[in-house]
C-alpha cells in the first residue's frame, strides 16, 4: 500500500518512489506466446508464392466480421490508414478537413501528409467528442472531409454525425482507434459514414505490434485503398495511383490474430479493473471518473478522472508528483491541437471551451500491467495527495 506517512517521503521531495517500475497508460496487452508462435508457423507452411499474404488475408476477414462491414483493409500502422483514406475521401478541388482540437496529438499531421489543412473544431461538453453542433461553424464551400473521432471512453454521437454529413454532402471518415470494441446503439463501430479507421498499435486494445485498418461498406474505396496501401500499383503491375508501400507484414498480422482471440477475456480484465476504479475513487472528493456507458459493448480500458474545481491541486501539480512516484498519468489530449505550432497550414479559431476542457482530465495507468494492488496503491496515493494537497502545493513552490 502506500509507503508515506508525510509529504516528506513524496518521491518529488526526496522520497523512495510508490512503484520501481512505471505504471503506464498503454494497455501492453501480450496474447499467449504459444498462439502467437502457432499463428507465426503458418507462415512456414505455405508452400506457394511466400509474398501471397495468407495471415494478413486471414486477419482482414476476421476484422470485416468483427465489425460487420463488407471489407476490411489492413496497413502498416493507422496513421498511414488515416493518410490514404482521407486522400481517397476528400472532395475534389476541396482541401479543409474539419477536425477536433481536443484528439490525437498526430492529427494534424495525418491530414498535412493527405495534403489537407486542418480546420480544427470545439467537441461537445457532455461526450468531449466533435458532433454536429461543434462541426457546423467550420464548414464553407472549400471543406473537402469531415473527421469524427471517438472519444476515448464512449462514443460520439454518431447518429447526428452521419445526418449532418449526408444533409451537407460532405465525406465523413471515423477516427475509431480508440472505440474497436465499442457498439453504438448496440450496432458495432467500425460500418459507420464513409469509412472507419483504426490502429492495433501494441498501445492500442487490440496488441499487432504496430499495425492499422480500416472498414468500409463501400468496394470502390476498398479497391482504391488496396492499390495505394501496395505503392500504387495494381495486379497488372501499373502505377495507376500516388501510393506508398503502406502494407501490414504477416509477423504483425500473427500477434495481431493472437490478440483477437484474447480479446474479450481482455476486456473482461479490462471490466475488473474498471470497477476498482470506480467504487474507490467515488470515495474521493474532487475527483470524478469518466464511466463507461454499460448499455453499450465497451472496452473499459481507459480509466479518465476529470479534476473538479474542488480538487485542491492544479492538474500539473498532480501530474507531477504521480509521475515522480512511477505512476504515469498523463494529461488528457493536452496541449490540445489549435494551440501547437505547424510547419504548415492550419485554421485554428478560438476554442474556449476546448480550452476550459483541455485542463482539466487526466488519464490513470490501465491496461494489462496493472494489478489489484496496483490500484489500490494509486488510489491511496490520490487520496494522501488530496488531504496534503496545502502542504504539498507549498513545499513544491519552494523547490
Ligand atoms: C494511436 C492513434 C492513431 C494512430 O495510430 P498508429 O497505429 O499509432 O499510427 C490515430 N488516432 C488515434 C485516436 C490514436 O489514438
Amino acid at each position: 500500500m502506500l509507503n508515506k506517512s508525510s509529504i516528506h517521503q513524496l518521491a518529488i521531495f526526496g522520497g523512495c518512489p510508490l512503484f520501481s517500475d512505471y505504471r503506464s497508460t498503454s494497455n501492453l496487452v501480450r496474447p499467449d506466446f504459444d498462439i502467437f508462435l502457432s499463428y507465426s508457423k503458418l507462415l512456414y507452411d505455405v508452400n506457394d508464392d511466400p509474398s501471397n499474404t495468407s495471415l494478413v488475408n486471414l486477419l482482414e476477414k476476421r476484422l470485416a466480421s468483427f465489425h460487420q462491414t463488407a471489407f476490411c483493409i489492413s496497413f502498416c500502422n493507422g496513421f498511414w490508414g488515416l493518410v490514404l483514406t482521407m486522400r481517397c475521401l476528400a472532395l475534389k478541388g476541396k482541401t479543409e478537413i474539419v477536425m477536433p482540437s481536443l484528439t490525437y496529438r498526430r492529427m494534424a499531421d495525418i491530414a498535412a501528409w493527405a495534403k489537407l489543412t486542418p480546420h480544427f473544431c470545439e467537441v461537445d461538453s457532455e461526450t468531449l467528442a466533435v458532433s454536429a453542433a461543434a462541426i457546423a461553424p467550420c464548414l464553407n464551400n472549400n471543406t473537402a472531409l469531415i473527421l469524427g473521432v471517438h472519444p476515448i471512453i464512449n462514443c460520439c454521437d454518431v447518429t447526428g454525425l452521419v445526418a449532418f454529413a449526408n444533409e451537407k454532402k460532405i465525406p465523413l471518415l471515423f477516427d475509431s482507434v480508440e472505440s474497436v470494441y465499442e457498439s453504438y446503439q448496440g450496432v458495432k463501430i467500425g460500418s459507420f459514414g464513409n469509412a472507419e479507421c483504426f490502429s492495433m498499435h501494441a498501445s492500442k486494445l487490440v496488441n499487432g505490434f504496430e499495425s492499422g485498418y480500416v472498414t468500409t461498406n463501400d468496394a470502390n474505396l476498398a479497391a482504391k485503398l488496396l492499390r495505394l496501401r501496395n505503392d500504387g500499383i495494381d495486379s497488372q503491375d501499373r502505377g495507376i495511383y500516388f501510393g506508398i508501400d503502406a502494407n501490414l507484414n504477416e509477423i504483425h498480422a500473427a500477434m495481431a490474430l493472437a490478440s483477437l482471440d484474447d480479446l474479450d477475456a481482455q476486456v473482461e480484465k479490462n471490466r475488473h479493473r474498471y470497477n476498482l476504479y470506480k467504487n474507490s475513487l467515488s470515495s474521493i472528493p474532487g475527483i470524478q471518473l469518466q464511466e463507461f456507458d454499460e448499455t453499450e459493448s465497451c472496452s473499459f480500458k481507459n480509466i479518465v478522472v476529470q479534476l473538479l474545481d474542488d480538487w485542491p491541486l492544479s492538474r500539473s501539480d498532480t501530474l507531477t508528483v504521480l509521475n515522480e512516484e512511477h505512476i504515469l498519468a498523463r494529461a488528457y489530449y493536452s496541449p490540445p491541437l489549435h494551440k501547437k505550432k505547424y510547419s504548415y497550414p492550419v485554421i485554428a479559431p478560438e476554442l474556449p471551451l476546448t480550452d476550459k476542457l483541455s485542463e482539466r482530465f487526466v488519464l490513470l495507468p490501465c491496461g494489462h500491467f496493472v494489478s489489484d494492488d496496483d490500484i489500490e496503491s494509486i488510489i491511496a496515493m490520490l487520496r494522501f495527495l488530496q488531504t496534503n494537497a496545502s502542504d504539498i502545493s507549498k513545499q513544491l513552490r519552494s523547490l
